[in-house]
């Protein structure tokens, strides 16, 4: 249908009629992108059950006329929305909930933050961390007000939009000054993270007192940090070594972390081992801990021992450049969206606003 159509519909002898059904046939599309989803469940669920005032959800965007962003929507997913939109028959009209759809919320200036109302039109703001379903079901009430009274605008009011353009403006963008930190940041933080602590953990001791027998002359201290938590500083070249040692214990790695310390030119690199395997290790996470100098940051991957740490390393190395030596996907794109400036996790990454922002 064409944007003349829409716009005779909308205003000529059959218009009332034409409002009445829009009115009543609100369905939006399945675009759940965060948190904000459950509370969209909750308005459509039994309880609330907006699908008594018209409202339907629909899995497909071609039979659907309301997209419903719910919460954060990052830089992958702007595009989706974007293309999701563009499929969606006119009149289509958006409703964007909770805080991070405003402006960034919990997620505010943040690397991957991009506004929706900066990707599609939107008709309708429901504020909140998440908003009510009440909230929701009142905005697509207001919606309809809207649509009746014929001040909703629709789609084909706005100005057409070069997709090819829009998703390619990040070197078009305007320059526009970073928005300032809310945070006060110490310059010289003190990072401390083998800090003992007196605890009563019987099975812990022995299991220190084993692991200074099996990897003697590797560590340079071990130290039980809380109840079932010991932290095992090591040099970085011993990582493989302590690794291999430690597979006979424990069976996967669960976490590999990163802590930037610019201030002393070093990354630290954790990780944090378990066992699935061993009921008497089941709650016991075992963290080694190494540093890596941070304008050369390599370090061994452990994926070859522990194929469970393959993932992490690969996001760290995105996050933070941090090179895992021996793991194939090093210098591969892989969680994030092949536009993000590099490595925005580090502490002097300077987000640019305009490198983020989608303008039509
Ligand atoms: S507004 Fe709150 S609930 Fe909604 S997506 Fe953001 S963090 Fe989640």
């Amino acid at each position: 249908m064409s944007s003349e159509d829409i716009r005779f519909l909308h205003s000529g002898p059959l218009s009332p009629i034409k409002r009445w059904g829009t009115k009543w046939s609100l369905w939006p599309v399945h675009l759940v992108t965060a948190c904000c989803g459950v509370e969209l469940a909750h308005a459509y669920a039994c309880g609330y059950d907006a699908e008594r005032i018209g409202s339907l959800n629909y899995g497909i965007c071609r039979q659907t006329n309301v997209i419903i962003v719910e919460g954060a929507i990052t830089r992958k997913m702007a595009k989706v929305l974007r293309i999701t939109w563009e499929q969606m028959p006119n009149p289509k009209f958006v409703i964007v909930m909770g805080a991070c759809g405003l402006k960034g919320g919990l997620f505010w200036n943040s690397y991957h933050m991009v506004r929706p109302s900066e990707v599609v039109p939107v008709d309708f703001f429901v504020p909140g961390c998440p908003p009510t379903p009440e909230a929701l079901i009142r905005a697509i009430v207001q919606l309809q007000d809207k649509i009746m009274t014929g001040e909703a605008k629709t789609s084909a009011e706005f100005k057409e939009v070069d997709l090819g353009k829009l998703l390619g403006v990040v070197e078009e963008a305007k320059p526009k000054k970073p928005p300032k930190s809310p945070k006060k940041v110490d310059p010289k933080p003190e990072i401390v993270i083998d800090k003992p602590k007196e605890v009563e953990w019987e099975f812990g001791q022995k299991l220190v007192e084993e692991l200074q027998k099996e990897l003697a002359g590797l560590f340079e201290s071990i130290t039980i940090t809380d109840i079932n938590r010991i932290c095992v500083k090591i040099r970085s070249d011993n990582l493989l070594t302590v690794a291999s040692k430690l597979a006979n214990r424990f069976d996967h790695v669960k976490s590999v972390n990163v802590i930037d310390v610019p201030h002393e030119n070093k990354f630290i690199v954790e990780y944090v081992f378990g066992s699935y395997s061993n009921k008497e290790l089941m709650p016991v996470l075992v963290n080694v801990a190494t540093e890596v100098p941070r304008d050369d940051p390599r370090i061994a991957s452990l994926a070859k021992v522990f194929p469970s740490a393959d993932y992490m390393e690969r996001e760290m190395h995105e996050l933070f450049g941090v090179w895992f030596e021996g793991n194939p996907w090093m210098g591969r794109n892989f969680l994030l969206s092949p536009d993000t400036p590099k490595y925005p996790l580090r502490k002097d990454f300077k987000l640019e606003e305009d490198s983020y922002v989608l303008e039509g």
